[in-house]
């Protein structure tokens, strides 16, 4: 595996891949969910590329870009031995250099849930996948449903810029007893731990609760109490959403994904489930 930091280094060696090149963006501090987009990636194309970059623009001032787990050495260990090709690592100033002054806005579907909790977030996603996919230039891109909001921005991102890159939805891995894996899991201390477990097992509740009848907006205030309970201090939302436009809905009458965002001692998780219609 090539490890590389500059762009004139990618572009030669992206150029030397034959046959279907595959993307895993990345922020790094890798675990099972990552290593599953990386095996994903293997069955869609020949050759595959992971960029880990922790990028500045998509933290909002007060966020955890300081502190956000970084662990190169390791990373790039677990991605050699699943046999990426090159792992894409480029440095703040070579993403960013000098005079940068252009920004992806994506519409609409940026409004709510995290947009509204973090704004400027997706602006930052946006532009810097767009810059991925114009550096690395694959075929196909893979992202976690984890993200659930993020990877319908993707897609509505590449269809209105009529960019070649297919779009492909991994879906969440968790933990065996059933936390979503993610890098920011790592701040978590034990008791914290313990009260996280309380998102998976609310969201399962309300989906169930939800897909047998019961009123939605009660079902959503009883999941964020339930929370609440659990130790969360704060509840950014727990919202129905229609699973592709993201609009809201009352009743389910389409497929919809249940999403929530919530802190736990310093740590801000977001997870989300499928609810479908009988
Ligand atoms: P991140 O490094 O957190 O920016 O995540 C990089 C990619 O991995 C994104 O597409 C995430 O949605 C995906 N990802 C993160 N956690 C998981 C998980 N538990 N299961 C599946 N995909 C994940």
């Amino acid at each position: 595996m090539q490890i590389i930091r500059d762009l004139l280094t990618l572009r030669a060696a992206r150029s030397q891949l034959s046959g279907r090149v595959a993307l895993v963006p990345t922020m790094g501090a890798l675990h099972e969910g990552h290593r599953t987009l990386v095996v994903e990636a293997a069955r869609l194309a020949e050759r595959r590329i992971v960029s880990i970059f922790v990028n500045p623009t998509q933290f909002g001032p007060g966020e955890d870009l300081s502190r956000y787990p970084r662990q190169e050495a390791a990373d790039a260990a677990m991605l050699a031995a699943e046999g990426v090709d090159i792992l894409w690592a480029p440095p703040v100033e070579v993403v960013y250099p000098a005079g940068f002054a252009t920004s992806v806005h994506v519409g609409g579907i940026t409004d709510a849930l995290e947009g509204a909790a973090r704004p400027g977030h997706f602006d930052g996603v946006a532009t810097v996948v767009a810059k991925l996919f114009g550096q690395a230039t694959p075929d196909v891109a893979l992202f976690g449903e984890k993200d659930y909001q993020q990877l319908a921005v993707i897609r509505r991102m590449v269809a209105d810029l009529d960019i070649a890159v297919d779009i492909v939805g991994v879906p969440t891995v968790r933990d065996a007893d059933g936390l979503a894996l993610s890098s920011r899991n790592a701040y978590l201390t034990r008791s914290e731990r313990t009260a996280a477990l309380a998102l998976p097992r609310a969201l399962a509740a309300a989906a169930a609760a939800i897909r047998r009848g019961d009123p939605v907006p009660a079902t959503l205030e009883a999941a964020s109490a339930t929370l609440h309970s659990a130790g969360f201090s704060r509840i950014d939302y727990v919202a129905l959403r229609d699973a592709s436009t993201l609009a809201a809905m009352t009743r389910l009458d389409a497929p919809a994904r249940l999403l929530a965002a919530a802190v736990v001692g310093t740590t801000r998780l977001i997870d989300n489930i499928a609810v479908d219609p009988e």
